[in-house]
């Protein structure tokens, strides 16, 4: 049945406004589960929030806390078919800060799944430079996550992040920089730029690429504290949902697509 219903919803969502798909789609599925637990930072509660709706195969991660139109879309789809979503609050905004006696420190809350990538972030964020003191506490941050997520067992990880339009978009793996990060670019001339599926798996790139969608396969010489590094070395699958602020609609569609994929390849 749930296949069907998202076979309807994936021919049908083009159809919706994001106000549409708020009003229209909520609470078919009800949500079995709701907890949290709290994590202390120096000056700084970290809430780890996770909802599961039925019987989940989709566990979604999000990491930034004001990327909001992924928690919409996961929200709906959830509430549609089931699912869970894990998130990190931490008051709105990209970066987490905490306060002890040297000062103010900053990371990147998707830079901290190892030492090495965590300290380059802390260091870029904060003015001075953080020791064993400042980063171990983060490291476990990071390990109480994934431990709950991992709980759901989940055989990929499928994360949700948002971006602005004309900041980072697709075009950017295709020079500079991020051009190390990618081992392969399949652009749609026809998608918003902004929009795109970054996988850590050859298979899910073949497959988002035949059916028209941008996408990314991550190098595997990628190294800098990032979950989806994280996973490639430990050989976990992992996808990136990655929306433009307010593309509600396609949002839900990559999800829907990315559902599909799964159950074609066999892994949900
Ligand atoms: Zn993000």
């Amino acid at each position: 049945m749930d296949t069907l219903i998202s076979k309807i919803w994936y021919y049908t969502i083009p159809l919706f406004s994001p106000a549409m798909l708020k009003l229209l789609f909520f609470g078919s599925v009800a949500i079995i589960s709701n907890s949290h637990c709290l994590y202390e930072l120096p000056g700084k509660t970290i809430k780890i929030q996770q909802r599961i709706y039925g019987k989940p195969k989709l566990n979604f991660l999000i990491l930034h806390d004001d990327e909001n139109t992924g928690k919409e879309a996961a929200e709906i789809y959830c509430s549609l078919i089931g699912g869970s979503i894990t998130e990190l609050c931490y008051g709105e905004v990209r970066n987490i800060t905490f306060r002890n006696k040297k000062g103010n420190y900053a990371f990147d809350p998707n830079q901290m799944f190892e030492s090495t990538g965590l300290y380059k972030s802390m260091r870029f964020y904060s003015k001075q430079a953080p020791t064993a003191k400042e980063i171990q506490p983060v490291r476990s941050l990071a390990d109480s996550l994934l431990q709950r997520y991992k709980n759901l067992h989940t055989n990929c990880f499928i994360t949700l992040h948002n971006n602005t339009e004309g900041n980072f978009n697709i075009n950017s793996y295709l020079s500079g920089k991020l051009k190390t990060v990618a081992d392969s670019v399949y652009v749609n001339p026809l998608m918003d730029a902004d929009d795109l599926i970054f996988v850590t798996e050859a298979s899910y790139y073949t497959y988002l690429r035949r059916m028209g969608i941008n996408v990314v396969l991550q190098s595997t010489q990628a190294i800098d504290g990032s979950l989806s590094v994280y996973a490639q070395q430990r050989r976990i699958p992992y996808i990136n949902i990655e929306i433009q602020h307010g593309h509600l609609t396609e949002n839900l569609r990559l999800i829907l697509v990315v559902e599909q994929m799964l159950k074609q390849l066999k892994m949900i």
